[in-house]
């Protein structure tokens, strides 16, 4: 899940630019987390504590009211019993990584996957975009070939994921099914987790959340390199980080 911290802390200094410069430094003094990581925290902590992904999403959006939000998102947050609304945004696959991590099985990933987006993004591409996301997460930390699995996905969502087409829109579509298959197809391409997450912050447009998919993708792979998990880190605040050591130490126990 830390990929996906990563991924968003990495490309919120670029949201909305158009051609971000190959060969960026990775870490910058405007690099902060958004509300991908809020979320992505928020969905964790609801499987931990099994109190309900609406009411823990709501929390946590009312403690961190500034991290860039949808408009929609932010009303649904702060009513407490608004229903979803319907969004086909790109927020129902950014917040789902933990649930890869934390699925035991194919059936349990997609259920869960499912549930967390239609608390507010119940379209169906919502919610298949991020059943599609968190099965590659499970699947890829399970051990399986990315060539093979590419297909699978393809497949069974619909998706082109085929590098010369997947990775010639720019980032500016902020629909689920517009965003996911450019964040796993920059992540199954590339060698490295680095190279995974600089390819998709090269898409510009929201490449925040490109990038926070990517690298949660990305993670299942080839793992966070240390160094950037210790930048990544030095960014949460006291009680973000605390959701993420405490799912880091909750899944060891598990294993
Ligand atoms: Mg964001």
């Amino acid at each position: 899940m830390l990929g996906a911290i990563a991924g968003d802390i990495i490309g919120s200094r670029f949201e909305g630019h158009s051609t971000p410069p190959a060969g960026f430094d990775l870490f910058h003094r405007d690099c902060r987390f958004t509300d991908d990581t809020v979320c992505t925290l928020a969905v964790a902590e609801a499987l931990m504590t099994g109190q309900g992904v609406a009411p823990t999403l709501r929390a946590f959006v009312r403690r961190y009211p500034d991290a860039g939000y949808g408009a929609m998102f932010l009303r649904w947050a702060f009513s407490d019993d608004a229903p979803a609304y319907g969004s086909w945004g790109n927020g129902a696959p950014m917040r789902v990584a933990s649930i890869g991590w934390w699925a035991a099985t194919e059936a349990e990933a997609l259920e869960l996957a499912a549930k967390q987006a239609a608390v507010s993004h119940d379209h169906p591409d919502a919610i298949a975009a991020a059943q599609a996301v968190a099965l590659a997460i499970l699947q890829l930390r399970q051990g399986a070939a990315r060539a093979a699995l590419r297909d699978r996905l393809s497949t069974q969502f619909g998706y082109d994921l085929r590098s010369q087409t997947a990775l010639r829109r720019g980032g500016f579509d902020i629909s689920a099914s517009g965003t996911v298959p450019p964040a796993l197809a920059a992540a199954f391409d590339a060698a490295d987790w680095e190279g995974a997450v600089r390819t998709a912050v090269c898409l510009g447009g929201d490449t925040d959340t490109l990038a926070c998919i990517t690298g949660a993708v990305a993670e299942a792979i080839h793992a966070v390199p240390g160094p950037i998990a210790d930048q990544v880190r030095a960014r949460l605040t006291g009680d973000l980080r605390s959701v993420l050591d405490r799912f880091e130490q909750a899944r060891a126990k598990l294993r």
